[in-house]
């Protein structure tokens, strides 16, 4: 029997060692050898005197199939430790759209620009591939989803969900290989590994399967929403306009006031040089101001 059977006959409840010996037809010390093995290779799987178990909500696919409601996720690959859920993603050639790559940790998890993105056991650490069907809104789609599906925190631009006090619960990364478009999602669920960064459970008791299946129903649905309808919730989940803000571009350094979205998702900040349209940079938040700002109109950069 191979780990992946073994991993797909347990549930959230015990399942007894007698039983587990009989549908194996295993020794029990052979079972328990098989199943300290799963929790080395980075399972949730808790062995104990009355038999074996996943942990409350471990996204395996006998829990999250059953939950999902759209056609995301339903080519599904449920991994242990992996370097990167991005990586597993690229390299599984045959992949349909929607297909899903969830890890339980990953040791060379990634943000923007290969930085590193901290991922203990407890989180939710998933890749999606889109297909190549996919806009120049795709950041704002899925973060819409996310906070619509987390129900906590705001979003910051471009790819961050914060939790009330600013302090960042989940990362969003978009990966293009040619026209390929691969969406890899990090949410503190249980764990805040990073004084920076807060965990959802500080907020709000919520099962990571749970989770994960209100993201996917909910971004299937924003993916094909309509631009107008996208940026009317972006703007209502942001907390990016109307403050001041400091961006580190590759090339320079703007600060000036987060004016609004452009057409194309870029932000648009008034400064002293007039407006500037950003579509890329490390965004440090400052102080609300009023947006009837007279740097409005003064010209475009
Ligand atoms: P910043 O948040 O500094 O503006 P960014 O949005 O570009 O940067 P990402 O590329 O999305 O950041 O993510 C990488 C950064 O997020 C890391 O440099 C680190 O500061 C922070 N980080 C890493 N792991 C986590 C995590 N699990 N939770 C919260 N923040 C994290």
């Amino acid at each position: 029997m191979t780990s992946e059977q073994l991993l797909s006959l347990l549930s959230e409840t015990w399942t007894s060692w007698s039983e587990l010996c009989r549908v194996t037809k295993t020794p029990q010390a052979e079972l328990a050898r098989a199943l300290r093995e799963l929790q080395v290779q980075g399972f949730p799987v808790m062995v104990e005197e009355p038999g074996a178990r996943l942990a409350p909500g471990t996204p395996a696919p006998q829990i999250l199939l059953p939950l999902l409601r759209g056609k995301l996720g339903r080519s599904y690959r449920y991994l242990g430790t992996v370097p990167s859920t991005q990586d597993v993603l690229r390299a599984w050639s045959e992949a349909p759209a929607g297909a899903l790559v969830l890890a339980e940790r990953q040791t060379k998890g990634r943000g923007r620009m290969g930085r590193v993105w901290e991922s203990p056991p407890g989180n939710l650490y998933f890749s999606l591939f889109l297909g190549e069907d996919v806009d120049d809104l795709l950041p704002l789609r899925v973060g819409v989803a996310l906070v619509e599906a987390t129900q906590v925190g705001y979003l910051k631009w471009p790819n961050d969900l914060l939790a009330p006090d600013g302090r960042k619960l989940g990362g969003i990364l978009v990966e293009r290989v040619g026209t390929r478009v691969f969406l890899g999602v990090g949410v503190n669920v249980e764990i805040a590994p990073l004084p920076t960064a807060a965990a959802l459970r500080e907020f709000r008791s919520v099962q990571r399967a749970t989770l994960l299946a209100d993201f996917l129903w909910s971004l299937e649905s924003w993916l094909s929403e309509k631009r107008s309808v996208v940026f009317a919730a972006w703007k209502k989940h942001s907390i990016t306009l109307g403050r001041r803000v400091v961006i580190q571009t590759a090339r320079e350094r703007i600060e000036g006031l987060a004016l609004d979205l452009g057409l194309n998702g870029e932000l648009l900040v008034s400064t002293q040089r007039g407006l500037r349209r950003v579509t890329t940079g490390d965004v440090e938040l400052g102080a609300a101001q009023d947006v009837e700002d007279p740097q409005i109109g003064q010209g475009q950069a």
